[in-house]
This record gives C-alpha cells, sequence and structure tokens, in this order.
C-alpha cells in the first residue's frame, strides 16, 4: 500500500501527562512501519463530561504509514497498553489516548475503527494541534478544520509548549 499522511491524537490525564504524551511520541516514532513527521506542541485542556478529574495534556502526531489502518490501531493500542500498565486502578484517568483522526482520504466506519474520528472535529483541542501542524487540513466527509475551530472556540483550552521546551523543561523522562 502506498505511504498514507495520518493525523494521530494524544491525551493523558495521568500524573506526569506531559511526560506520557511525550515519550508515546517516541514510541510512535519507533513503531515498525510509521514514521513520525511532524508533533504539535503540548496543550492543556478541562475534563469534559466528569469534571472531577485531573486537566488533560493533549497533541496531534503527523505521521505517515503504509499500514493499514487496522494494523496501525493495532501498533497505537499496543503503545496504549504499555502505559496503561504503569499505573492501572479502577476508573483511572487515561494514562494514554491514541486516536487515529484522519488517515489520507478515508472514510469509513467499522465496529472497531471508525475514521476519520467521529469527535475530532467537535474538540478543540484536536483542531488546534492539527491546524498548527496543517493549517489547511481537510477533515474527509466534514470540510476544512479551520471552519471547524470556529466552532469549538469556547472550549478551554492552553498551550503549554513546544515540545522540544518540554522535554528540557522535564529533563530526562526515562522513569515516565
Ligand atoms: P475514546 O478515544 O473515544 O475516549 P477509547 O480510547 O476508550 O475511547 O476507545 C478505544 C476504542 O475505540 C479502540 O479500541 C478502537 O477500537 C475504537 N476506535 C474507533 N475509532 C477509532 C479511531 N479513529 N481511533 C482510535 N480508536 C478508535
Ligand atoms: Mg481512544
Amino acid at each position: 500500500m502506498r505511504e498514507q499522511r495520518v493525523f494521530i491524537g494524544l491525551g493523558s490525564n495521568l500524573v506526569s501527562p506531559e511526560r506520557q504524551v511525550l515519550t508515546a511520541f517516541d514510541e510512535i516514532a519507533a513503531s515498525p512501519g510509521i514514521t513520525l513527521r511532524a508533533c504539535s506542541s503540548l496543550y492543556r485542556t478541562a475534563p469534559v463530561g466528569h469534571t472531577d478529574q485531573p486537566h488533560f495534556t493533549n497533541a496531534v502526531a503527523e505521521v505517515r504509514t503504509s499500514l493499514a489502518p487496522k494494523e496501525l490501531l493495532e501498533e497505537l493500542l499496543a503503545i496504549e497498553r504499555a502505559h496503561g500498565r504503569v499505573r492501572e486502578f479502577l476508573n483511572a484517568p487515561r494514562t494514554l489516548d491514541l486516536d487515529i483522526l484522519i488517515y489520507g482520504d478515508l472514510q469509513f466506519a467499522t465496529e472497531e475503527l471508525v475514521v476519520p474520528h467521529p469527535r475530532a472535529h467537535l474538540r478543540a483541542f484536536v483542531l488546534l494541534p492539527l491546524l498548527e501542524l496543517a493549517p489547511d487540513a481537510q477533515i474527509p466527509g466534514l470540510g476544512a478544520a479551520r471552519d471547524w475551530l470556529q466552532r469549538a472556540r469556547d472550549q478551554g483550552i492552553t498551550r503549554l509548549g513546544e515540545t522540544s521546551t518540554l522535554r528540557l523543561a522535564l529533563g530526562s523522562f526515562a522513569d515516565a
């Protein structure tokens, strides 16, 4: 299969969520069949729904891959599981959530995978980092990401900083 341009959403609200997201970028880069092309800044978002949990750290990765969507999802779920094993308890906050936001221009829905991600266009914490990497991003079937962001303007979100700056600020995160 030809290489596809794919955007992956990253989220965490475990203690040290910034570290979770930064190590996840590294793990995505190290995954067979996936080439990491760009990392967005990290953003801090208030939790949606259950508001009595820590803030989320969110980011988006741009990758190239010749993995089929299902194969890519399996790679991402393996990374999620590796992070989940670190500290797992009942109703634990999300240690790491990896979502396939956009996969080339594909549009499909199976029981295990819906592409584009069905809520991507509604969430400022997806749209803002996505637009940082691809200002003209189109969400297949839904139109320009930029237009959707206008509708998500009221969602509280703070830019924490670029990944390179945060890596320095956090120092070694081998223990994350
Ligand atoms: P959410 O990300 O909506 O909070 P979860 O991460 O708990 O939910 O859901 C995980 C499941 O969602 C995966 O096992 C996968 O089968 C399914 N899923 C459906 N569409 C996608 C997608 N575009 N990206 C990632 N997972 C997806
Ligand atoms: Mg998910």
